[in-house]
């Protein structure tokens, strides 16, 4: 279906940008033909040969320049971009941060591809509350110049806040029961996600971003993070070994994983990549939860110790750092942290969980 859709968008820009360019060359040909001819004539106005040759030269050459693009700073092989920070996994996925990426470059390459971003975020019970800060400051900094849908699942439709949304942007508010306890409501967003990927977004999205709503952007956030599967570095663990990691180390869950095993601890509350890969991820999160829910067992982070399971044995193929994720009021601001882009609102667990 997308695949369609794409086709016809791409002729559409390509008859776009080659029909001015053909008229410009067919007047610019039509006048150099009549110059050379006034030439032949012996016309005292007449435009010497040479000139309207460079002339053309010219012409053609700004044309081919326009295709090309900005010009950036030469990538330098010799040269690395940080030094100070691990920016490569071992299986070849680049781990994002700050001063790794030119981000013009970037845009240009996923604005050629008319790319279009959803959004998902769920808001259920009083986390409403965290729906506008969530939604301005993305309107301010998630995927400028871009296409976006931002999915905002809730069982409280009428407290969704009306918050301006810029060109190419829109909300869609999408109906879910609630759940007692918030570990469920957490868990269940992974069948929530997994479903609509089929029923909806893989017809109206190329990728999929899935968010916690107790956050706000306050830095750029933008197609630097897209790509097949990625997940998001949880800031409290960045610098640990992994016997420190807080994955399920009990070998009855589905989420279990020993202990001279694992990556990195990825944080439950920002992964996505293509809406094939994040349904896959979900499904495989859904399954896994009913499975230890037959057996009697919960995983001790939730989705999230799943998510850790899924990401260790189908490896991401982008990392985000903890530029991407962060708690100024737990951790500070260290200096490797360039930026902090998605951070952590401050709330009180017992009462908003309650
Ligand atoms: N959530 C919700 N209502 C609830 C509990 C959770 O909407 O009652 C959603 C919300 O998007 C939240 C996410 O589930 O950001 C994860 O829960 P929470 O943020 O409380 O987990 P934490 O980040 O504290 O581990
Ligand atoms: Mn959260």
């Amino acid at each position: 279906m997308k695949d369609l859709r794409f086709g016809r968008l791409k002729c559409y820009s390509l008859h776009l940008g080659i029909l001015p360019l053909t008229v410009l060359v067919l007047v610019f040909f039509c006048f150099v033909c009549l110059s050379l001819r006034s030439q032949e004539w012996g016309h005292p106005g007449a435009v010497n040969r040479k000139t309207v040759i460079s002339l053309l030269w010219f012409f053609l050459g700004s044309q081919d320049h326009e295709q090309t693009g900005k010009a950036y700073p030469q990538p330098r092989v010799l040269t690395p971009t940080r030094t100070d920070v691990l920016v490569l996994t071992p299986w070849l996925a680049p781990i994002i941060w700050e001063g790794t990426f030119d981000i013009d470059t970037l845009n240009e390459q996923f604005r050629l591809r008319n790319t279009t971003i959803g959004l998902t975020v769920f808001a259920v019970k009083k986390y409403v509350v965290f729906l506008k800060l969530f939604l301005e400051t993305a309107e301010q900094h998630f995927m400028v110049g871009h296409k976006v849908i931002y999915y905002v699942f809730t069982d409280r439709p009428a407290d969704v806040p009306q918050v301006p949304l810029g060109a190419g942007r829109r909300l869609v508010v999408l109906t879910v029961r609630n759940y007692t306890r918030w570990q469920d409501v957490s868990m269940h967003r992974m069948e929530v996600i997994s479903h609509f990927s089929e029923q909806r977004f893989r017809h109206e999205v190329d990728y999929l971003v899935c968010a916690d709503v107790d956050m706000k952007f306050r830095d750029h956030v933008g197609v630097e993070i897209l790509s097949a599967l990625f997940g998001t570095l949880h800031p409290g663990f960045y610098r640990s070994r992994r016997e420190s990691f807080t994955y399920e180390r009990r070998p009855q869950s589905q989420a279990y994983i020993p202990w001279d095993q694992g990556d990195f601890y990825y944080m439950g509350a920002f992964f996505g990549g293509s809406v094939v890969e994040v349904h896959h991820l979900t499904k495989a999160c859904h399954q896994a939860m009913v499975e230890d829910q037959a057996n009697g067992i919960e995983a001790v982070w939730h989705d999230e110790s799943h998510l850790n399971k899924y990401l260790l044995y189908h490896k991401p193929t982008k990392v985000l750092s903890p530029e991407y994720m962060w708690d100024q009021q737990l951790l500070g601001w260290p200096s490797i942290m360039k930026k902090l882009r998605y951070v952590a609102v401050p709330k009180n667990h017992q009462a908003i969980r309650n």
